[in-house]
């Protein structure tokens, strides 16, 4: 069943390298530690997956893109957020690209403008679940 809904996804060719799966489980972790975007990329997007069990109430998960600087600042702005707004403040300006949170078997996407990324920036994807973010976190760079 994932297959069908990931190819689906895929699409042409071309636009394959265009996009990444990350997926994550009950163990508090995100399968890939870091993801290259190509510069030729108009858009890239995101394909959280939560192959876990567990609602997203106990070990939800989202797929938070920010500058390494701002990371930290934002994760625990998030924390007061609430899990109703994804454990993201509303007006966050500093987040660049985020998923919705999820529980276990469901799947979230999100789109990021490639054109609003630069190349000589450090930029950090993170799970903003209050927590999280000690485990939950990568590099993202552009090549
Ligand atoms: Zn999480």
């Amino acid at each position: 069943m994932i297959t069908l809904i990931l190819s689906a996804i895929s699409g042409p060719v071309l636009a394959e390298k265009c996009e990444t799966t990350i997926n994550s489980t009950d163990k508090m972790v995100f399968d890939k530690s870091s993801i290259s975007v190509p510069a030729s990329c108009k858009t890239f997007r995101v394909n959280l997956l939560h192959s876990g069990k567990m609602g997203k109430d106990i070990m939800g998960h989202n797929w938070v893109l920010t500058t390494q600087k701002n990371a930290s600042a934002v994760a625990a702005a998030g924390m007061t957020a609430g899990i109703e707004n994804h454990y993201l403040q509303p007006q966050e300006s500093r987040v660049i690209a985020a998923t919705k949170l999820i529980g276990g078997g469901l799947q979230s996407s999100v789109n990021i403008d490639v054109a609003e990324l630069s190349t000589d920036t450090e930029y950090q994807f993170f799970c903003s679940f209050p927590g999280h973010i000690s485990m939950m976190i990568g590099t993202l760079t552009i090549d």
